[in-house]
């Protein structure tokens, strides 16, 4: 039994060449009043994370946002523990769930869709749930946190010299502006690529080598202040207006669409140790200018240490090696082989890069509590 939700997973969760019965989610749209005096929303796992954006009540929002928004259901979500863009102040979907109900293996119906913050009786059913990619229950339905939605939105893209002025300035903005809700760092090669595929002149002066787009409750002069004397700092757009900030964030969400176009590539989903990011980034570029026509595109969620990187123009018989050789080097700074995108079933021969044997272990025995004979999702996860 496959749960299919969105179908906007990269880890190949809901693709399975052996016969399989898939299940949608699709028809499970329940859609209860927004409880304000909870800060709660209780919504059919079938939904879209923009339908439950559209769905929050005036002042409140949902924190949970990211690209595929549209597509994206809050089962899968769930499902692959997504992330997204306000990850640095609001946490991933475990920080913003609260209550899931869900189908077992056997068919019995888990209700733990209670919703509180604290309730310390036992293991925590929901946050066992977060991140399972369908192989312990289908989600059918969730709780879900609201948080104040913030006025006063300040949006810019700080250009910078250098890919670790960039980095660099992140820590020094953070403690001026504890706030920021968004920082996601692209680089020139990214961004050439986003305006030969938009048709829009490269946001970035002659000189910038890298964007940091910022997002951060307050006005144009707060973050002006904060910016101030950032080293490597060469320029600053600021939206003035929807359609700016709009225009803003298109460079950054149309980075997969703009590298797709350009053919097959390496694609990587990694989180490194903020403190690690440019020295392992040095290296991965090292390692990419070994391969003949190779270009590595790194973007993404800076503000929360994890990044995507693309490898274009490696041949098909080669790809394998180069991306074995890119982990190995992330597993061994302490970094993870999946920020946010999950194992599926295209990592699931790698989970041991990142987790211990003793860890697989308790994972196999909780799979094996809930589905002793193995039927949600074969071969995610774990290999067959
Ligand atoms: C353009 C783009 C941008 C993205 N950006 C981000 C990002 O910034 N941060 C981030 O974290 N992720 C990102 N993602 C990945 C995204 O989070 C996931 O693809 C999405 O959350 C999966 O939801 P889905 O409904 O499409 O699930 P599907 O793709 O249908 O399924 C994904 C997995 O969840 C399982 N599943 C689905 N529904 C259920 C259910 N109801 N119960 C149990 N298991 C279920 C499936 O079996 C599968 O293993 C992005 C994806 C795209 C395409």
């Amino acid at each position: 039994m496959v749960p299919i939700g969105g179908q906007t997973g990269l880890v190949d969760g809901t693709v399975f060449d052996e016969p399989h019965v898939a299940i949608s989610t699709e028809r499970l749209r329940s859609l209860t009043e927004p409880d304000v005096l909870n800060a709660r929303i209780r919504v059919g796992a079938g939904l879209t994370i923009g339908e439950v954006h559209a769905s929050c009540p005036n002042g409140w929002t949902f924190a949970v946002d990211f690209g595929a928004r549209e597509s994206a259901t809050v089962g899968g979500a769930i499902a692959t523990n997504a992330g997204g863009l306000r990850v640095m102040r609001h946490g991933t979907m475990r920080r913003n769930v609260v209550g899931v109900e869900a189908v077992l293996a056997d068919g019995s119906i888990v209700d733990d869709m209670r919703g509180l913050d604290k309730d310390n009786t036992g293991y925590d059913i929901t946050q066992l749930m977060a991140g399972s990619e369908g192989t312990l229950a289908i989600i059918t339905a969730a709780q879900l946190k609201l948080v104040p939605a913030p006025k006063n939105l300040c949006t810019a893209l700080l250009s910078f010299a250098s890919r670790d002025d960039a980095i660099s300035a992140l820590p020094p903005l953070q403690a001026r502006l504890p706030d920021i809700e968004v920082a996601e760092l692209m680089l020139r090669e990214g961004l050439d690529l986003v305006s030969t595929h938009l048709r829009r002149t490269n946001p970035l002066p002659p000189d910038g080598n890298a964007g940091l787009l910022i997002e951060v409750p307050g006005f144009p002069e707060t973050l002006a202040a904060a910016s101030e004397e950032l080293p490597g700092l060469i320029d600053a757009a600021v939206a003035s207006s929807l359609s700016d900030r709009r225009n803003l964030f298109a460079w950054r969400e149309s980075h997969t669409e703009a590298i797709k176009a350009q053919g097959s590539s390496i694609k990587l989903d990694l989180s490194l140790p903020r403190s690690m990011i440019g020295s392992t980034l040095d290296a991965v570029d090292r390692l990419v200018a070994a391969e003949e026509g190779a270009t590595a595109i790194t973007y993404g969620h800076l503000g929360d240490s994890s990044l995507h990187v693309s490898i274009l123009g490696v041949p098909d018989e080669s790809a394998p090696h180069l991306e074995s050789l890119v982990l190995e080097l992330v597993a061994a700074v302490g970094g993870s082989l999946s920020a946010e995108h999950g194992i599926g079933r295209k990592r699931a021969s790698q989970l041991s890069l990142r987790r211990s044997q003793t860890e697989i272990s308790i994972m196999k025995a909780v799979k094996a509590g809930l589905d002793e004979h193995g039927l949600l999702n074969p071969g995610v996860i774990f290999s067959i």
